[in-house]
């Protein structure tokens, strides 16, 4: 069902009886050309790009709960391009191309809004790292730039830039074609674009086993829901990455943490931007609904238990009312988390495995929400074509054998 005008008015005057499911809830086949693990917005992209760019229409989406329930759900959406290395902002600019055009492509409306994305420096040293992305972003293309405290205020009014804070605003990167969309949307607008092209969605089918024939090559799973076989097993996961890649027997470089992140009372329209300090570890928007949305950091445990520590937010919000002490007084309304799968260098990792037929996409961690296009465009050419696409070639696992890093890690405490 199209979201044309014709479409909105007949149902406005039919009460809104008429609108149909986006995407039927089918019973798994015996076997598909493709099997997708994980419905959030990275799988859910994969399998419309192998749809539409492939040609392949024999897949399906395999989500153990409801789409969009991991961490796309659960995310602070923000969305950018600037990082540090010219291979990740090579990937994270290919998916920024993407959400640009997104709600067309799609016909639906992902709600992305570029209202530019903010990085705070409170030292000499922050000053330094963020003026090094600035130049290696304008050097590789990528829109960066850097403002002075005044300019700052100026982009973010009710931004404190007292000289006399704790920890003092005495600079920012601004990257003006960042911002935020809504992630519902995203993970929805993805599934009902896939479901369209024959892609089978098939929620609360959780994946127990991964079958290999006598060579080793993968030949079907194992789901609450009855075996299916295909050769090619796409695992996009998140969390649960290094779980599902035990099952074929594999071992990776991750380790899975609780993120948290709240949101306030709504209020009028009060933060313009997005506007992150990776130095006292804080971030903010305003979601169209009103409401703050804050992103805390990670536990320092490991943990799968989609909930964290209570002294982790409240140290962001100690953080966030020393940058805007307009907000003191504004009551927070939920909190929550989410499981997010860390690799060493803090980069993904988009490819084939050591197991023929195996592909993963994970390891994008506290920052894989701005992938999403990207992430699921380039893992399918991978799918489709068994090798990866040239933006995702140097995101293998081989990496952490030769020591070949994309270490976004040292770049930038917090990648989101
Ligand atoms: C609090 C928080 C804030 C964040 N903020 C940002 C941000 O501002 N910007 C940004 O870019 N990124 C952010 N991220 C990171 C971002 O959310 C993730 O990197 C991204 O959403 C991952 O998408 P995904 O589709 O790979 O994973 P998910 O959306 O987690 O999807 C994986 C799916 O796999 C399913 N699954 C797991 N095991 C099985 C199984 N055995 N069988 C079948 N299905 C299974 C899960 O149920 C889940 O739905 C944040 C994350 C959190 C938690």
């Amino acid at each position: 069902m199209g979201f044309s005008f014709l479409e909105i008015l007949r149902n406005a005057a039919g009460g809104h009886r008429g609108w149909r499911r986006q995407w039927p809830s089918p019973e798994p086949k015996a076997a598909y050309d493709a099997v997708i693990v994980g419905g959030g917005g990275h799988g859910l992209a994969t399998a419309y790009y192998l749809a539409s760019e492939h040609g392949m229409r024999n897949i399906a989406v395999v989500e153990r709960g409801w789409i969009g329930g991991g961490n796309t759900g659960r995310n602070t959406t923000i969305i950018r391009s600037n990082y540090l290395w010219e291979e990740s902002a090579a990937l994270y600019d290919h998916a920024l191309r993407l959400w640009e055009p997104l709600s067309q492509a799609l016909n639906y409306n992902v709600m992305f809004s570029p209202r530019g994305v903010m990085m705070l420096a409170h030292s000499v040293h922050d000053v330094q790292v963020l003026k090094r992305h600035v130049h290696a972003n304008r050097l590789a293309g990528i829109d960066n730039e850097w403002l002075t405290p005044e300019e700052a205020k100026a982009f973010c009014p009710p931004l404190s830039i007292d000289p006399a804070a704790r920890h003092p605003v005495i600079g920012a990167t601004l990257q003006r074609r960042g911002g935020v969309a809504r992630h519902d949307a995203v993970a929805w607008g993805y599934a009902r674009a896939a479901a369209a092209l024959g892609v089978d969605i098939i929620e609360n089918c959780p994946v127990t086993g991964i079958r290999r024939d006598a060579a080793g090559h993968v030949c079907g799973i194992d789901t609450g829901r009855g075996p299916i076989a295909t050769r090619r097993l796409g695992l996009v996961v998140a969390g649960h990455s290094s779980t599902l890649l035990a099952m074929a027997g594999l071992r990776a470089p991750i380790e899975s943490y609780p993120l948290q992140a709240l949101v306030s009372e709504p209020l009028k329209p009060v933060i313009p931007c997005v506007v992150m300090s990776n130095t006292i570890h804080a971030y903010i928007s305003q979601s169209d609904k009103g409401e703050l949305v804050v992103g805390a950091g990670t536990d320092a445990y490991v943990s799968y238990s989609q909930r964290g520590g209570l002294h982790v937010p409240m140290h962001t919000l100690e953080a966030i009312c020393e940058l805007f002490p307009t907000l003191r007084r504004v009551r927070m309304m939920r909190n929550w988390g989410g499981i997010v799968d860390v690799t060493p260098d803090r980069s993904p990792i988009i490819g084939k495995t050591d197991v023929p037929g195996l592909f993963v996409n994970c390891g994008w961690g506290t920052g894989g929400f701005k992938a999403t296009p990207g992430s699921g465009h380039v893992f399918a050419h991978t799918i489709a074509r068994g090798e990866p696409h040239p933006l995702n070639a140097p995101f293998t696992f081989d990496r952490f054998r030769t020591g070949r890093l994309i270490d976004e890690a040292a770049a930038a405490a917090v990648a989101h």
